[in-house]
């Protein structure tokens, strides 16, 4: 089949594709098995494990909460238990399974296989579940460390358990580890999230024992990530080189009916989709993974997943395993999943909202209202905190969520604007309002919903309402971080937002200490929320984030609107708004640096791969349907002309052609000039990426679908948006 035929054959496949049907397991009786009997069955845990004694557990789990060092012959139970048990159900391998400045996961293999002289056994040695040595100098480092120091550690993470991952012919133990370089600098993502947990809890359980709360020993950070994603034709995706080679397309003319008539929202799952979704579950719910919601997007062929919060380390490892296990699942569907933030222009990107809140070990969750949240002056005080953390780190917090698929969705109709802000909810608002300003706080009243109809149960109206336009939102006990791109790890933008809360519950220990000594601690609790209401009252938005008035509005208040990568990104040099986490210890100064050549370095890359790619398909595929198609006009043109005819509809065409071609060959040319012109360091050309060459890249993106738009179908080898978003 010649190449210019492999849309049509693409989309043969696509449509008579049928649902695949993978086995779930039975139970004695022949039943399916619910998923409480596999829930977990791939995970190991040393806490609930069979042939560790109670009191090595309870020793491990001093070590993993207060730090103290790890006896080796402790690890070494663990290790031969684990052994015993991966083997027994078909583990061949274990790994260190980490998560370095790529933003995805690395592992490697070594087998249990070991000899006893010559008598072959099976064997992980309390060393190897400690400790691993994987070569650093193939991972992102930016540039922290010369080669004769490539050496870098990992080390197991006794706080996240470890599991099994599935290959066609066996399975490998993964152990989830952090990395870091030979002078201990996080190379990783996790090791600044563990510092920034141990951080918060500090002075979190500090501040709660010092309101009254004296029997709180702990409090955690918990985290639930949903993670958006598209699902499209494996068949499309191999015909389309700009999602192989950059997770996006970089040109399609939008159908035209996509989402304007929201009528995929919560529709009703397709069956290959649904058969896809059941395995995904599945999969991670034998991961302990605690999928729960599962629906179609606003965009067609985007779907959601979210699982149960839990402590954020955990979520943080979770969501990685849950990114991976829908792209693995999906091909076995003949689906391809874009976890990109913008895979198509013009309809609705994805991404991950991380809902975030703090718990004690004694089981309060800091962010819950109660039924009178005007008198819950812990939740206030806290509440207040937060509110403040984000208004003085908003650059921080901008910058964790920054990435050039990113730069697509922030600010563009859709998604959370590149504006920081908090969105309370207007009986929140009302409530801080009237502290603020030092009135008495009324109570507000439980509005009970009339839906006029008996038959239906009474709804409660939720104490916020849902302003899906904030990137920072209070969602009646919690706070979702809504801005964070699908593609990321959220490790990074947890430990900033954590650093960020730590850094004002400490402050607020010190202005407690003061006040308690004069006044009683509720009058302290209220003055401490006024202090950090009124100053950072300029963070709080109720309005609509998407409006160009909130722009402006967002200006005069001064809060900062980082459009794009380039100019988020310097935030990590800033010495203001990293005193603190560096203080603190949550991230080094190098480690700091480190981040940001990693950063500026990825965001280059990524983007001149795409404008290389870009550039690439105009000229093997774009122009030579132009030519084909001018060829065929201009014959069309002869002959009518040879039998005395005149063609002005072809001439027509052919002149449309020609000038849009003559503008696609124009734009074309200025972006391979700029992209041949960049030659500064890193810092420069970002910025020059970001304002000057991405444009381009645009304009020229747009000529191409001019061009889609006036070849005939059967000229036009890329599948097109209507085919890759519809046909399932
Ligand atoms: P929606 O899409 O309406 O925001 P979902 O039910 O899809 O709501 O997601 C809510 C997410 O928030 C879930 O992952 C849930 O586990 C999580 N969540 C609920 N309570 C907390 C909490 N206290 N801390 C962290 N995450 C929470
Ligand atoms: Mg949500």
């Amino acid at each position: 089949m010649p190449s210019k035929y492999s849309r049509l054959e693409a989309k043969k496949f696509a449509v008579n594709r049928s649902s695949r049907i993978f086995e779930r397991p039975l139970d004695i009786n022949g039943n399916l098995q619910k998923v409480s009997e596999y829930y977990g069955e791939s995970v190991f845990h040393y806490l609930t494990a069979p042939g560790i004694p109670e009191s090595i557990k309870d020793e491990l789990l001093a070590v993993s909460t207060s730090g103290t060092a790890l006896k080796k012959e402790h690890a070494d139970i663990v290790a031969k238990a684990v052994t015993e048990w991966a083997t027994q159900k078909g583990a061949t391998h274990f790994c260190h399974w980490f998560q370095p400045l790529t933003g995805s996961t690395a592992e490697k293999h070594d087998a249990f296989l070991d000899l006893d002289g010559e008598t072959p056994i099976e064997k992980l040695s309390a060393g190897q579940l400690m400790q691993g040595e994987p070569d650093a100098s193939s991972f992102p480092n930016g540039g922290s460390r010369s080669t004769f120091e490539a050496r870098g550690y990992t080390s197991w993470d006794l706080s996240s358990p470890m599991f099994l991952i599935d290959g066609v012919n066996g399975k490998t133990l993964c152990i989830p580890t952090a990395f870091v370089s030979y002078h201990g600098d996080a190379l990783d993502m996790k090791t600044p999230l563990l510092r920034s947990v141990t951080n918060l809890n500090e002075v979190a359980t500090k501040f709660m024992n010092m309101i009254g709360f004296s029997n709180t020993k702990k409090v955690t950070v918990t985290c639930g990530a949903e993670q958006e994603y598209f699902l499209i034709d494996k068949a499309f995706y191999f015909a389309r080189p700009d999602l192989v080679m950059t997770g996006r397309t970089l040109m399609g003319s939008l159908s035209h009916k996509n989402q304007q008539l929201d009528d995929h929202y919560f529709g009703r799952i397709p069956e290959r989709v649904l058969s896809c979704m059941e395995e995904i579950d599945f999969k991670l719910h034998k991961l302990g993974i605690p999928a729960k919601t599962r629906h179609n997007e606003v965009a067609p062929g985007q779907f959601e997943l979210a699982q149960i919060f839990r402590e954020a380390n955990v979520s943080a490892d979770n969501n990685q395993l849950v990114m991976a296990v829908i792209k693995e699942v999906a091909e076995k569907h003949n689906f391809i999943a874009l976890l990109h933030e913008k895979p198509f222009a013009g309809i609705n990107g994805s991404g991950k909202h991380i809902n975030w809140s703090m718990a004690t070990d004694d089981g309060m969750n800091l962010l819950e209202p109660g039924v009178n949240p005007e008198k819950n002056l812990k939740f206030l005080a806290v509440t207040s905190i937060v509110i403040e953390a984000v208004h003085r780190r908003a650059k921080l917090l901008r910058m964790a969520i920054a990435s050039q698929g990113n730069d697509h969705r922030l600010g563009a109709n859709e998604a959370p604007p590149s504006i920081i802000s908090v969105f309370t909810g207007s009986n929140l608002e009302k409530i801080f309002e009237a502290i603020k300003n030092g009135e008495t706080v009324t109570e507000e009243g439980k509005v009970i919903l009339d839906l006029g109809a008996n038959q239906l149960a009474n709804l409660m109206m939720d104490n916020t309402d849902r302003n899906r336009t904030s990137p920072f939102a209070f969602t009646g006990n919690k706070f979702e971080f809504r801005a964070v791109g699908s593609s990321q790890s959220i490790s990074f933008p947890l430990s900033i937002l954590n650093a960020a809360v730590t850094e004002v519950f400490e402050e607020s220990i010190a202005f407690l200490e003061k006040e308690i000594k004069a006044t009683s601690v509720e009058t302290a609790l209220m003055n401490l929320t006024q202090k950090w209401l009124k100053s950072s009252w300029n963070v709080i938005f109720n309005g609509d984030g998407y409006s160009q008035e909130w722009v402006k509005e967002a200006e005069k208040r001064g809060l900062p609107n980082l459009k794009n990568t380039a100019d988020a990104l310097p935030a990590l040099l800033d010495q203001e708004q990293t005193k603190y986490m560096v203080e603190k210890g949550i991230f080094r100064r190098n480690e700091l640096d480190m981040r940001y050549n990693v950063l500026v370095e990825s965001y280059n890359t990524l983007r001149e791969i795409e404008f290389q790619t870009q550039m690439d398909i105009v000229k093997k595929n774009v122009l030579p349907a132009t030519l084909e198609y001018k060829r065929i006009l201009g014959k069309v043109i002869k002959q009518q002309k040879d039998i005395g005819l005149e063609s002005s509809v072809e001439v027509e065409l052919y002149k449309k052609l020609n000038f849009t071609v003559e503008s696609l060959y124009a734009n074309l040319s200025n972006l391979s000039n700029a992209c041949e012109a960049l030659n500064g360091d890193a810092a420069k050309n970002s910025f020059e990426i970001a304002n000057n060459i991405f444009p381009l890249s645009q304009a020229l993106g747009v000529s191409c679908n001019q061009v889609e738009d006036l070849i005939p179908n059967d000229l036009w080898q890329l599948p097109t948006y209507y085919e890759m978003l519809f046909l399932r």
